[in-house]
């Protein structure tokens, strides 16, 4: 019998999913997924830009009825990228 295996998608968005367990903001939880060529190059989260404080510690800094604490997923999943030098094209599962 041969296994059956969840599609490439699904596998990304998966990923996406458990990395918005790490968020840090207390008014949303999402994650990013960066992907080229089927293979994972970085992934994200909503919350605050590295070293910085967290609102899971700090409370929410709200203006106009949003946190400005925090960046979102893509961002923080972009930085990763960038900080690694890849700034080649790829896919994001948000
Ligand atoms: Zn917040």
């Amino acid at each position: 019998m041969t296994k059956k295996r969840i599609p490439w998608d699904q596998y990304f968005m998966m990923q996406s999913v458990l990395l918005a367990s790490r968020s840090t903001c207390n008014r949303l939880s999402v994650g990013a997924t960066i992907v080229r060529d089927k293979r994972i190059i970085a992934g994200g989260y909503n919350g605050s830009v590295s070293g910085d404080v967290h609102c899971i510690d700090e409370g929410c800094y709200l203006v106009d009825g949003h946190c400005v604490r925090t960046i979102h997923a893509e961002m923080n999943a972009i930085c990763s990228v960038q900080s690694l030098g890849n700034k080649r094209m790829a896919r994001r599962f948000t």
